[in-house]
């Protein structure tokens, strides 16, 4: 077991790697632990941050680490997941998958959050590629294409209602009866968005994205 790290940093996505740049910037001897599943680590590009707009995911982490480089007083340790995080003498202690201990004073958590495709048999192959969950990540390179909005709650309306500055070729996919009311299927219909509320059974598709034609696809 070596010696305590001033600060241990769990996740080596944006937020972990901005965190150890600026501790390292203090001087403080860091150690970042990264098990390498960034969450947009399905997607070809970054977009909507300003000096990256475009960049692939991979890239923007790889600048990064690269000016994490000029800091002497930062490790970074890849391909580590740690299972558990707890108390001890010197502040924390965290153990990792294979048995690794880890000893720091402090602990700065940037594991990031998870994301949850819907259960639609092969939506996992077309995630970050030809669906997606935010429109101002991608919904640009979207623009003026055929959009199918997919929501059971009541969220959905508002989504395909947001997505109108994207494209008029929208699409609300219920999967089954939906919970709008009249008045709401009114506004879909006044915006131009079509509501289909059949039950979906499976996304299809080529090459990563589903077909081209848009709601069909699903
Ligand atoms: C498909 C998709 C497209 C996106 N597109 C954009 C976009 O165009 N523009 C934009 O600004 N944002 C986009 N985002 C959001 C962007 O990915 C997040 O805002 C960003 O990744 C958050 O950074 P983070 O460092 O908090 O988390 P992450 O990037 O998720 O990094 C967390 C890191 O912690 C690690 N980790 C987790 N648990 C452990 C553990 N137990 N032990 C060790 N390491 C662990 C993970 O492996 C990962 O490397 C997109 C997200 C998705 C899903």
């Amino acid at each position: 077991m070596s010696a305590p790290f001033e600060a241990l940093i769990v996740g080596g996505g944006p937020a972990g790697l901005s965190a150890a740049l600026l501790l390292g910037r203090a001087r403080r001897r860091v150690l970042l632990l990264d098990s390498g599943e960034q969450r947009n680590r399905l997607s070809d590009r970054v977009g909507g941050f300003l000096t990256r707009d475009g960049c692939p995911p991979r890239g923007l982490l790889r600048m990064g680490r690269q000016q994490l480089r000029a800091y002497p007083t930062l490790e970074l340790r890849d391909a580590v997941e740690i299972i558990s995080a707890k108390f001890c003498t010197v502040g924390f202690q965290l153990c990792s998958r294979t048995g690794e201990v880890f000893l720091g004073r402090k602990l700065l958590i940037a594991t990031g959050v998870t994301d949850s495709p819907p259960p639609i048999p092969g939506v996992e192959r077309f995630y970050g590629r030809g669906v997606f969950h935010c429109p101002y990540c991608d919904g640009y390179e979207q623009r003026d294409k055929v959009i199918a909005v997919y929501g059971r709650s009541k969220k959905t309306l508002a989504l395909a209602l947001e997505l109108t500055g994207w494209t008029s070729r929208l699409c609300l996919v219920s999967d089954g009866a939906g919970q709008l009311r009249p008045a709401q299927r009114r506004r879909l219909a006044a915006s131009g968005i079509a509501l289909r509320e059949e039950r979906i059974t499976a996304l299809k598709g080529r090459g990563g994205l589903p077909r081209s034609s848009g709601p069909a696809s699903i």
